[in-house]
């Protein structure tokens, strides 16, 4: 997701971590009951598009596992949309509704181990997206020639905005799912994965996609405009990648051009990450009405074709735009949201922390380390530091905006204290090896990272992650003396820095006790490298 609406949304953040959670909140972000018994394996998604009506209809079949013999099962869809009719091996199924939860009750026995499908009927107007892609639902515009120009976007809401699902993001469906849209004869949809048919009807066109990779529920997308397409064969670490570009008929000169920085971006992020995720199912970008979304394999875009965020650099350091923004940022989500994705929106930082940081990489692979540096540390000034970054389990709370920049500062700092960017690439890689299209907890991700640095992590991601305290060194210089100490930080935080001292780089390793280090010369000129994310204070 984007930065912009973060920095919009944070006071309201702060004030959801007060908030007392709803019952729909949990329905909507805890393993219910009625949700742990059964593991999705596909989604076979079929939506008809009307645009003059602005109304959808479809159907989602679901292949599922049975896990435990229970027979009441959740799905979610959210109002308005609603439930035509549920269909079990040619039984219909009744349900009763919680708000945007409603519950079925199976005939049949589920027999643990065994798969079984339903399949559930659904109809109506979708909510419309007001500022997407950050409040979701489906947008409605018009190209310049006047034609429909439609997409969805539901990152934050949930897919159940607009198709019915097992909406939690610990629940992937693991052999990937099938995206029909119909949509009117002279447009095209582009989705998920690659297009394996388009069926011809009287007054529409089916455009059938496959995605064959678990894909994470808010990724699937429709995006419908008049098209023109274009692709490529890229030689990467996987062998060759199709990357496929589709904007609207009167951007493609300057698509063409703008979309360049594609394999440079997949060049970059494969040295850092390792091979991109999906080969099976391509790359794409697509254009959209709204500024971008990571839709896993299928990239949105709406960014001007300009570089920068909508033309301008969030840093301030000048390095923001020496690339597109929207390319880059999320694409890097194909390796973290889309390969590794959190179990708990809480855990978002995981995303979004560390594809804040890839833009650092980007800069750095064709730029080098001091662009990287520049950028990482120019991006402070809009850390507000009101709220944790993780937010709270259970509930669909995704914790303070903190988790675009903090996050990308704090593995910036992680990256100093290794101090050997060789170990540092081989754990961002061996990350996206170990946890291969899964979701996971922050605390796997902390252990990782402290493991395979052989740096015990825990306070540091504790004083960063968990509070909104920015460690302060106190210090005095008396001659050739220097004391200093950690104040605003939490218990045993004890993270070295790098100390400058008369223009030359010592270690030193403050605790919240006083300490002492004497050097050899009296110290003129002392500061923190700025690398480091803590605030100084001289004390006389
Ligand atoms: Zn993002």
């Amino acid at each position: 997701m984007k930065k912009l609406f973060l920095i919009i949304a944070l006071s309201a953040n702060s004030i959801f971590s007060q908030e007392k959670f709803t019952r729909a909140d949990t329905l909507l972000g805890s393993i219910t009951p009625e949700r742990a018994w059964w593991d999705v394996t596909y989604y076979d998604l079929k939506v008809a598009v009307n645009p003059s009506e602005k109304t959808i209809e479809g159907s989602n079949t679901i292949t599922y596992k049975v896990l435990d013999e229970k027979n009441v099962m959740q799905i979610d869809l959210q109002s308005p949309m609603k439930i035509d009719k549920i269909v079990q091996n040619g039984n219909e199924i009744s349900f009763t509704s919680e708000g945007n939860a409603h519950f079925l009750k199976l005939q049949q026995k589920q027999q643990k181990g065994k798969e079984e499908k339903i399949t559930i009927y659904f109809s109506g107007k979708p909510i419309e997206a007001k500022r997407p892609p950050w409040d979701g639902g489906f947008t409605w515009k018009k190209d310049s020639n006047g034609k429909d120009f439609i997409a969805t976007s539901n990152q934050g809401i949930g897919s159940s905005v607009w198709w019915p699902l097992k909406d939690h993001p610990s629940e992937e469906p693991d052999n990937g799912a099938t995206i029909s849209v119909t949509a009117p004869k002279n447009l095209m949809d582009v989705s998920n994965g690659r297009l394996k048919e388009v069926i011809e009807n009287e007054n529409t066109k089916t455009w059938v996609w496959q995605v064959k990779n678990p894909i994470n529920a808010y990724a699937i997308s429709i995006n419908i405009g008049d098209y023109v397409h274009w692709s490529e064969k890229y030689e990467g670490e996987k062998g060759l990648l199709n990357m496929d570009y589709y904007v609207l008929r009167e951007n493609e000169t300057k698509g063409k051009e703008q979309f360049k920085q594609a394999p440079m971006m997949m060049k970059a992020f494969e040295h850092w990450f390792g091979p991109y995720p999906f080969y099976e199912d391509g790359y794409k970008l697509i254009e959209t009405p709204y500024l971008g979304m990571e839709h896993q394999s299928g990239v949105t875009y709406g960014n001007k074709f300009e570089n920068g965020y909508l033309g301008r650099d969030l840093s301030e350091s000048g390095w923001g735009m020496k690339f597109d923004f929207i390319i880059i940022h999320e694409s890097g989500h194909e390796w973290f949201a889309n390969n590794i994705t959190n179990k708990d929106v809480a855990d978002m930082w995981i995303h979004e922390g560390f594809t804040n940081y890839s833009e650092n990489l980007y800069l750095d692979y064709y730029f080098g380390k001091k662009a990287s540096s520049e950028y990482v540390i120019g991006t402070r000034k809009v850390i507000m530091n009101e709220s944790p970054i993780i937010g709270q389990y259970n509930v669909d709370n995704s914790g303070s905006g903190d988790m675009y920049y903090k996050g990308g500062n704090i593995l910036h700092m992680i990256r100093q204290l290794i101090e050997d960017d060789e170990k540092w690439r081989q754990i961002l890689r061996g990350m996206n090896k170990k946890f291969y299209h899964q979701t996971v907890t922050t605390k796997q991700i902390e252990e990782y990272i402290s493991e395979k640095s052989k740096i015990d992590l825990t306070e540091f991601f504790d004083q960063y992650l968990r509070t909104t305290k920015i460690p302060k060194i106190e210090y005095s210089i008396d001659g050739k003396n220097l004391k200093f100490r950690y104040v605003d930080s939490i218990e045993n935080f004890d993270m070295p820095v790098i100390a400058v001292i008369n223009g030359t780089e010592n270690w030193i390793y403050p605790t919240s006790e006083w300490n002492t280090k004497t050097l050899s010369s009296p110290i003129e000129n002392f500061q923190i490298k700025k690398d480091f994310y803590v605030h100084s204070e001289e004390i006389k």
